[in-house]
């Protein structure tokens, strides 16, 4: 098959556009005709690598992916189980990738598995013509469904969903900020919220993403840019009450949120794009009575619930550019370096 894959860790220059043995599905797997892949950070952390990471090189990038299913490997399904996807069947990946048995899994608890793994990131990924996965990794898609759309929606919203719905019960009425206007968490936050029935109020620096945020439903935008303490106007925007819940994914700005909560308030966060080691003024924990909540992922019904919301058109992901599958390379660039405006997706012929 064609993949497009590194053999060692490095810049953009160590990807590598080659054929590679098309993988075998184990019984319960099916084999997956990948039409379109979707790019997020993470990948580019993953080739760059870091200490402790292990996988096996060659490496495969890619957690997001869509296609059509070719094949299925039923030996060992018990009568029933898988029964939903088929040979022909367009489908798009969940790339939480819970082991099925642990006490977790069985428990509908998948994204706290004990032997968990992330698709792209400890296994290959899905910058390749096929991938081989678990049937209950794939959602079926209906056939009209766009690929990219789909391909785009599913990493972000699956982890924007089970943060705000599952994790923060954010509920109508509540008022949410959300740290950052543009990336695919956050852009996917925005859109749940209007769709939870909360006033969202976006942080951003820059205009355009800002702009952005709006056309997405944002009711209030705050440019970080032109202010030393953006705290204070979430406050002042709040009528001095502060917010109910904020989602922090940059890590460095948590005492800023901290501030920015009302008493009784949550943070909710999936992610550290500032970097992970940060201090915290541990007396707006207990004085204001937070809670700080993360989570990662979502489970497999989260994503069932989610990607249904999408098909229905009430989540719409923000795509960006298209580029071929073998331009990887200059898709990551554009990502890393922030020149995106919604989610990036590779074209797979
Ligand atoms: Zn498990």
């Amino acid at each position: 098959m064609k993949t497009t894959l590194f053999r060692q860790h490095g810049g953009p220059e160590v990807l590598e556009y080659t054929d590679f043995p098309t993988p075998e599905p184990e019984p319960g797997e099916a084999l997956v005709r990948l039409k379109a892949a979707a790019l997020n950070r993470m990948d580019v952390m993953v080739r760059n690598g870091w200490p402790g990471l292990k996988l096996e090189l060659p490496h495969i990038n890619g957690a997001d992916g869509a296609g059509e299913v070719i094949s299925i490997n039923a030996s060992l399904l018990r009568s029933g189980e898988g029964s939903g996807v088929r040979a022909g069947d367009h489908v798009v990946i969940n790339a939480n990738l819970g082991c099925g048995e642990c006490e977790f899994c069985l428990n509908r608890q998948d994204n706290l598995c004990r032997n968990w793994h992330l698709l792209g990131e400890t296994v290959r990924g899905t910058y390749a013509e096929y991938v081989a996965l678990p049937l209950r990794q794939l959602y079926k898609l209906p056939a009209d469904f766009d690929f990219h759309h789909a391909s785009a929606a599913a990493l972000v919203y699956q982890t924007a969903w089970h943060s705000m719905v599952k994790r923060g019960g954010v509920k109508a009425g509540e008022t949410v900020a959300i740290v950052g206007a543009g990336g695919g968490v956050n852009s996917a936050s925005i859109q749940i919220g209007k769709y939870l029935g909360a006033r969202v109020v976006v942080i951003g620096s820059k205009a355009e993403k800002l702009k952005l945020a709006e056309s997405l439903g944002a009711d209030i935008l705050i440019d970080r840019s032109k202010m030393e303490d953006w705290s204070r106007a979430v406050y002042l925007a709040t009528d001095k009450r502060g917010v109910d819940v904020i989602v922090d994914n940059v890590g460095t700005t948590f005492p800023l949120s901290l501030r920015a909560l009302r008493k009784g308030g949550r943070l909710l966060t999936v992610g550290n794009s500032g970097g992970p080691k940060f201090e915290i003024d541990n007396r707006f924990v207990f004085a204001k009575h937070l809670s700080i909540i993360g989570s990662t992922m979502s489970t497999l019904a989260d994503f069932d619930e989610v990607m249904d919301l999408v098909i229905a058109g009430k989540l719409r992901p923000v795509m960006d550019r298209t580029f071929p599958l073998k331009e990887a390379a200059a898709a990551q660039e554009r990502l890393w370096h922030g020149e995106n405006f919604g989610k990036i997706t590779l074209d797979i012929p």
